[in-house]
């Protein structure tokens, strides 16, 4: 019997290529691409940020004006559309106060702005309009993160009766749980969610409003985006607060590895590179090497071990135990380092200034710059990932098929993924440790850049190994269906139970 297809709409703060912060934008992109070449029809709701105002594609008005009633009061807006292959089309959610603005979550000084909450609240609600005034009838909404995760409150409130809306069943993926949307309980007013939403097992978190929380208590299925951090969430105490929401999801609580869009990211085909490779001819990463080394004024050299990062700097992500580890390995190990993100002030002015203290040995961008993280990826020997909790991960995905072996710690979704290497018999895809602590990682480190110099067979080998890693979406899209199945009946039963 062929699969069922369904009508999905996706709604999001983020998608590759339009807006990107981190892994999110991604996952948008590939998930909905994956599914709609497997013939589901999907939408995906977008605001339209200034950058895509800018943007040059054949963006076109799908309806000119828009009314969204948010609590008693109205906002007007445009919705912008362009329609990609395989299927999928992008809605943008023109509202030129809301989001006409520099940065996607915060100003240029990384304060968020203080009307995050209604801004998201109003993606949210417009999401539902859109569907309403474009005539699109979704079986399944599927809500990513906190500012997204007030439509299953909505759909079980506001749109519990309406023709076609009260059917949709909801999906919340979580990408990050920490970051929860938490506000003081004076923001819950303009929401629109009603009394009867503003209880501990919604919305209501310790007297204020928590988006993700209710999003977790109201939605069909929710998941998280590996199996292995999917465990540890669920653990008494952890979750930042939403383990026993999450546990209590009674098996409507999953963990689904994020794919790569091996499109995107194929050093055969990428576009970014001076020269491509593939796992049986990889003399084009030796030229990449070179070319990652002029682009960051490293000295010149096949034969050094070079270490790249990319990433936000922020406590999650264990910068902060590089900065502490980073001067002892250049000290004691023949090693350059390429470092690529921006974040916290503090780490920002390290790795800023940190290439004048060690010329030709590091080199250091800081800002966002798609190009250059390919160049790292493809580039460099071993690529750190040291964060203290990691969802998923995609960079660790992306090494392993560029054939540059990750140094991650043992959590999430680097778990997941990189397979420990083993001295003994020279299997692995790269090397893991434990501890968050600069110690750890100097040692882990260590290891890696002595099996370089020490066993060039070995990291030849993992690299072979790593290179043929199979993390196409296909395998998780078809997760992704049978959650959708989950969800769709979990909606029916909660209907036949609360039918009056
Ligand atoms: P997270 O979503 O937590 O930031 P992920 O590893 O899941 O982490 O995804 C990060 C994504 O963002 C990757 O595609 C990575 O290459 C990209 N990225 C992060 N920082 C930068 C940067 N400064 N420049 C270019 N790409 C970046």
């Amino acid at each position: 019997m062929p699969e069922k297809k369904y009508r999905i709409l996706f709604v999001s703060s983020e998608m590759a290529p339009y807006a990107k912060t981190g892994g999110l934008a991604d996952v948008v992109a590939g998930l909905s691409r994956c599914l709609g070449k497997r013939g589901h029809e999907v939408r995906v709701v977008l605001p339209f940020y200034r950058a895509i105002r800018d943007r040059t594609d054949s963006i076109e008005t799908f309806l000119p004006s828009m009314c969204v009633r948010m609590g008693d009061a109205e906002e007007w807006c445009a919705v912008r559309r362009v329609r990609t292959e395989h299927n999928v089309t992008v809605y943008f959610v023109d509202h030129d106060h809301f989001f006409n603005r520099p940065g996607l979550y915060h100003d240029g000084w990384m304060r968020d702005y203080d009307d995050n909450p209604r801004r998201f609240a109003f993606l949210s609600r417009a999401a539902l309009q859109i569907c309403m005034d474009g005539g699109f009838e979704p079986d399944l909404i599927h809500c990513n993160d906190w500012q997204t995760a007030l439509i299953p409150g909505y759909l079980r409130s506001w749109f519990w009766n309406h023709p076609f809306l009260g059917r949709a069943a909801s999906v919340l993926t979580i990408h990050n749980v920490a970051y929860q949307g938490k506000y003081p309980v004076g923001h819950y007013s303009y929401l629109g969610l009603g009394a009867e939403n503003f209880v501990p097992e919604r919305f209501e978190d310790h007297g204020g409003v928590n988006f993700l929380k209710g999003g977790v208590g109201c939605a069909d299925a929710v998941n998280t985006v590996s199996p292995g951090h999917a465990r540890e969430i669920t653990a008494p105490g952890q979750g930042f607060g939403l383990a026993p929401y999450l546990s209590n999801k009674n098996g409507r609580f999953r963990g689904i590895l994020n794919g790569v869009d091996y499109d995107l990211w194929e050093p055969s085909a990428d576009l970014f590179l001076p020269a491509p490779y593939n796992v049986e001819d990889r003399s084009g990463k030796t030229v990449c090497k070179r070319a990652l080394q002029e682009a960051f004024q490293l000295d010149p050299s096949d034969n050094v071990c070079v270490v790249g990062a990319i990433g936000r700097f922020v406590h999650q992500k264990g910068y902060d135990l590089i900065c502490e580890a980073i001067e002892p390995i250049l000290r004691d190990m023949a090693v350059q380092f390429v470092i690529l993100g921006s974040g916290s002030n503090g780490i920002e002015r390290f790795f800023g200034t940190l290439p004048a203290r060690y010329p030709g040995r590091v080199g250091s961008y800081i800002g966002y710059n798609d190009a250059r993280s390919h160049l790292i990826e493809a580039g460099c020997d071993f690529f750190l990932m040291p964060s203290r909790f990691e969802p998923c991960g995609l960079n660790q995905l992306y090494s392993l098929r560029y054939g540059t072996l990750p140094i991650v710690r043992a959590t999430g979704g680097l778990c997941d993924t990189v397979e420990q290497y083993d001295e003994q018999t020279g299997e692995g895809t790269g090397f893991m440790f434990d501890d968050p602590t600069p110690r750890a990682l100097y040692d882990t480190v260590g290891w890696a850049v002595s099996t370089y110099y020490d066993r060039p067979r070995h990291v030849e080998q993992l690299a072979a190994r790593a290179m043929r890693q199979d993390f196409s979406w296909e395998k998780s899209a078809v997760e992704y269906e049978d959650l959708y199945r989950l969800a769709l009946s979990a909606k029916a039963d909660y209907d036949r139970s609360h039918a009056v």
